[in-house]
């Protein structure tokens, strides 16, 4: 028996009550193809990928989908032109395939092109510096081309005069502004919902998704496995274990040693800077390749991120911004600012952590970009690095190593042509709902968040917002809880929407969420 035959066999519902049955099939038959540790966007991509090639597989994470870096990131879907910067062409062209695949293929509907443009204020470029942007800026677009992502898409880049940079981005400054250099990437609304919407794809195709559920004594073949809210533990067998813990994975396997780098945005109302469609990329005085970036959000707000510090010893569950980041950001967005944001316009933080690999030497190897697939002694198979855009290939890379090592019989990798829940092509996906249900105009907002699925989500209940102001619908929560496993009122405030980035938001909507999930979790019990 597979653990997802039963109710919910081929869908994609996440819940507790399949939760709980599909833990008691693993107790039943604790013998899977392959165990994937991690619910992040690496593990969720890694379940995807082993379930939709025909392995029984089992994903387990400690806490909740998307608790890791996956959720502390810049959102960006890069087309890898950083790294044509520093000559790293292989990784700079795997990365614009996959944002070619992710922008219109595997997950069109959560993803937007960004224009980014760096005002060409005198003051703020360095002599040259301009045009060292420009040619940078054409490689990537050259990048692009190469890719096969049309223009169409990812607009090619360009100059716009003040009068056009003012009006993507109100809040530069005007004394002295020349216009602006515009290229195009991709950025999705939100990182948590990519990890949530591979999950459940992964769940159609077959694979337990276990939240709460931590992986202990875990060798090549076998885990034990505690299910944090009973304490019961269980004992699994499998053909082949994938270690995908990003910064925790020397917990998992002991062989690893990493030493995280902590990367820090900084969030404020996009009414500060006017409003802004497009993102601002303002240089770091005295550097030539970091720059500030200025990334309008969803829930009306811009992320100003993002630093790069080094942050020894052991993991928190939540990295928290120091105040030297906090004023770092500031004074360097502010460069480029007709009016000054002060600390008075922060409206939240937040901090991820970027695994570098300890060499032991006092030095580290910078794999938070390029991603690494190795194998311990004991024949776990850890895949670590990489970054959000690249998730597929690493997934691709880490199920093709544990199916060559191990022998396990499994079809090839196909997720490049596999739309996740909610994108076109998917087959629950249907078209812009507008007015079903009765539900009235369906928020622009919730279709960014939930694509074709939108439908399903107003369906689960009212399309009225959560709480004044925030364009989070009451039907959202609801949806969380019945279709996307989100357990308690954190999941949803913190991951399952973005609502908890701003505390003040979330106790102005902690009521009625606390509500919602406790009907949703008691329907549930009933049923
Ligand atoms: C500040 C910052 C900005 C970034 N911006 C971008 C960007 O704009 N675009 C981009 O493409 N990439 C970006 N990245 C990179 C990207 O965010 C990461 O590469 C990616 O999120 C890592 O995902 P992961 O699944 O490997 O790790 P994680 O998301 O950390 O997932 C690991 C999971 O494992 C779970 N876990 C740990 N131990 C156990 C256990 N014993 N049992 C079960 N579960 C366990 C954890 O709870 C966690 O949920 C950024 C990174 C940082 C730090």
């Amino acid at each position: 028996m597979t653990p997802t035959a039963g109710p919910y066999a081929g869908t994609s519902r996440l819940d507790a009550a399949r939760r709980t049955l599909e833990l008691e099939a693993l107790g039943d038959d604790p013998r899977i193809d392959l165990l994937v540790i991690g619910g992040g966007v690496t593990g969720a991509g890694v379940a995807l990928d082993a379930a939709s090639r025909g392995l029984r597989t089992v994903l387990v994470e400690a806490r909740d989908l998307a608790f890791g870096t996956s959720r502390w990131s810049s959102k960006l879907v890069h087309g890898g032109l950083r790294y044509l910067a520093s000559g790293r062409i292989k990784v700079a062209r795997e990365s614009a395939v996959e944002r070619g695949v992710l922008m219109t293929r595997t997950a069109p509907h959560l993803i937007r092109a960004l224009p980014q443009l760096v005002p060409l204020l005198p003051d703020l470029l360095r002599p040259g510096q301009a045009t060292l942007i420009r040619t940078g800026f054409h490689a990537g677009d050259a990048l692009r081309l190469t890719a096969g992502t049309p223009g169409a898409l990812l607009p090619r880049v360009r100059r716009i005069d003040a009068d056009r940079t003012r009006r993507l981005a109100p809040g530069v400054r005007t004394d002295g502004l020349r216009g602006a250099l515009v290229a195009h990437d991709g950025q999705l609304v939100d990182d948590a919902r990519l990890v949530v919407a591979l999950a459940r794809t992964a769940a159609q195709y077959g694979a337990s998704v276990l939240t709460r559920v931590r992986a202990e004594q875990v060798t090549g073949t076998s885990a034990r496995l505690v299910d944090t809210l009973t304490g019961q533990e269980l004992a699994v067998r499998a053909g082949a274990v994938v270690n995908a813990t990003g910064v925790w994975a020397g917990e998992v396997d002991t062989s690893i040693r990493l030493r995280p780098s902590r990367g820090t945005h900084l969030l404020v109302d996009a009414q500060a800077l006017g409003n802004p469609t497009a993102a601002l990329t303002v240089p770091v005085p005295g550097s030539t390749s970091r720059f500030v970036f200025a990334l309008p959000q969803q829930l009306g707000r811009v992320a100003i991120g993002l630093t790069d510090e080094d942050a020894p010893g052991p993991i928190p569950d939540e990295p928290q911004p120091t105040e030297a980041e906090l004023s770092f950001l500031l004074d360097t967005v502010n460069a480029a600012l007709e009016t000054a944001l002060t600390r008075a316009d922060v409206r939240g933080a937040y901090a991820g952590l970027r695994p570098l690999i300890d060499t032991g030497d006092g030095s580290t190897a910078d794999i938070s970009r390029e991603h690494a697939v190795l194998e311990n002694p004991d024949g776990v198979v850890t895949v670590v690095g990489g970054k959000l855009t690249t998730y597929r290939k690493m997934a691709e890379d880490a199920v093709d190593a544990a199916v060559r090592l191990r022998g396990l019989s499994a079809r090839a990798c196909w997720t490049a042509r596999l739309p996740l829940i909610g994108a076109p092509g998917h087959r629950d996906s249907r078209p812009l709902p507008t007015g079903e249900g009765g539900a009235g105009p369906v928020p622009a907002s919730l279709v960014a968040r939930h694509g074709g699925a939108a439908h399903e989500v107003l369906a689960a209940g009212e399309s009225a917002p959560i709480a004044e102001g925030l364009d989070v619908t009451r039907a959202e929560i609801a949806y969380a809880v019945t279709h996307e496993g989100a357990l308690d009122v954190a999941d949803v405030l913190d991951r399952r929407t973005r609502i908890g980035l701003v505390a003040e938001d979330a106790e102005r909507a902690r009521k009625a969420v606390e509500e919602i999930v406790g009907e949703c979790r008691g329907a549930g019990q009933e049923g």
